[in-house]
């Protein structure tokens, strides 16, 4: 008998997974941070920030648990302070309206948001289109949903990756359900910009597609702006929006995230979600509500620190002999490896292969990296780019930068 396999009387051994998630069993991400231990080396792997957020955000999370709010479960959609804090948060910064107590929902993080989602949205045999490479938790929870994802290919055109929109109008079909957008784009750094989004809510209307929108980068752009896809014509009351306090505010353990969209689009998720967590986060509800009445000073400096830190990774990698993409949004840089010594196909060497790069990289240089490959159902389309997490210190992507430029 195999670790895969239970015993179930004389040959009827059947896989312990349920196929939905055959094929999900392990990732890359084990492997890449059991690595990462056994070798000392410095994680760029994983898009967590090596300090925390601000103090007086965690203080307030402090007083929450000392006080005894939330401690107990709190109210299923969240509670209300939180909920107003959402609605005001989308008012202030795009001008959105959002009915706290109807429109507003706090999940476990963007993960749960998204899970509650297309479980809630997504029937057997339906088709969710999302941008490829894509979030991790994508594939997995559009298979647990029993939908069929259709991956629409980032193209590399000069130095940024991007959405063609023909090839996005092709992708839908009779079966298409929904759009699952992610804008600022992991791992790219793709930022959508004002016409694609057009385009993309003009097809969603013309096609009666409902959109799942993954923002939990939202403040984290570098150039251009933001645009959540729920403000464009015919959006409101066909987008479920979703952010990130963790990502917001450098608190990824934290766990807090929310979705915003009509009445009925939330009571949908949360009909999902309640069964998965029913709630979860507490004390921590209250702090993000805390998080998000933050001055404006608080949002930019976060912009400017990670622009900073971008630039010196960037900077780092080139010198290091990478090719790199430029980055409009979020925590990650793609580097092109082609351009490295041993990995550009020719003189009869293998073609660049960002997997085996990727494990030999801890050795070799004592730093970790994530093969973008893992992110594509075209595996090949993905196979030279590697994925670099900047929300570091600059002390750490320094020292990484030049471990880099000794190895290669
Ligand atoms: C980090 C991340 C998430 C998950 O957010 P949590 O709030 O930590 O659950 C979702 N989508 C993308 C694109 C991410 O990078």
């Amino acid at each position: 008998m195999t670790a895969g396999h239970a015993a179930q009387g004389a040959g009827t051994a059947r896989p312990l997974l349920n196929r939905r998630l055959a094929g999900f069993g392990t990732t890359i991400f084990a492997e890449m941070s059991a690595l990462a231990q056994r070798t000392g080396a410095i994680n760029l792997g994983q898009g967590f920030p090596d300090t925390d957020g601000p103090e007086s955000v965690r203080e307030a999370a402090v007083r929450a648990l000392r006080d005894g709010r939330g401690n107990q479960y709190p109210p299923g959609p969240g509670i209300p302070e939180l909920r107003t804090a959402v609605a005001e948060h989308q008012r202030r910064f795009y001008g959105l309206e959002f009915d706290p107590d109807t429109e507003v929902l706090v999940t476990a993080g963007a993960t749960e948001a998204l899970a509650a989602a297309l479980l809630a949205l997504v029937e057997p045999g339906d088709e969710v289109i999302a941008l490829e490479p894509y979030y991790d938790s994508y594939a997995a929870c559009i298979a647990l949903a029993g939908g069929t994802r259709v991956p629409v290919t980032l193209r590399p055109s000069g130095d940024t990756f991007r959405l063609d929109l023909d090839e996005l109008r092709d992708a839908v079909t009779d079966r298409t359900r929904l759009i699952l957008l992610n804008t600022p784009h992991n791992p790219t750094g793709t930022v959508l910009g004002r016409d694609e989004l057009a385009a993309v809510a003009e097809l969603c209307v013309e096609r009666g597609l409902l959109a799942v929108t993954d923002e939990v980068y939202e403040h984290m752009v570098f150039e251009g702006e933001h645009l959540p896809l729920v403000s464009f014509p015919g959006m409101r009351e066909r987008t479920v929006t979703i952010s990130s306090a963790g990502k917001t505010f450098s608190f990824t353990g934290w766990k807090v995230g929310w979705v915003t969209g009509t009445p009925e689009l939330v009571t949908a998720v949360r009909s999902a979600k309640q069964y998965l967590t029913y709630v979860s986060a507490g004390p921590f509800q209250y702090a993000v509500a805390e998080a998000l009445a933050l001055p404006d000073a608080h949002y930019r400096e976060l912009n400017t620190g990670l622009r900073a830190r971008r630039d010196l990774l960037a900077d780092g990698l080139r010198s290091a002999g990478f090719g790199v993409f430029r980055t409009a949004g979020t925590y990650f840089l793609t580097a092109d490896i082609r351009t490295l010594p041993g990995q550009d196909g020719k003189e009869g060497r293998g073609a660049a292969d960002g997997v085996a790069f990727c494990l030999a990289l801890p050795e070799r240089c004592g730093v970790v990296a994530v093969p973008t490959q893992v992110f594509y159902d075209h595996e090949a389309a993905g196979a030279p780019y590697v994925r670099f997490a900047f929300c570091k210190r600059e002390d750490v992507l320094r020292e990484a930068a030049e471990r880099l430029r000794a190895g290669r």
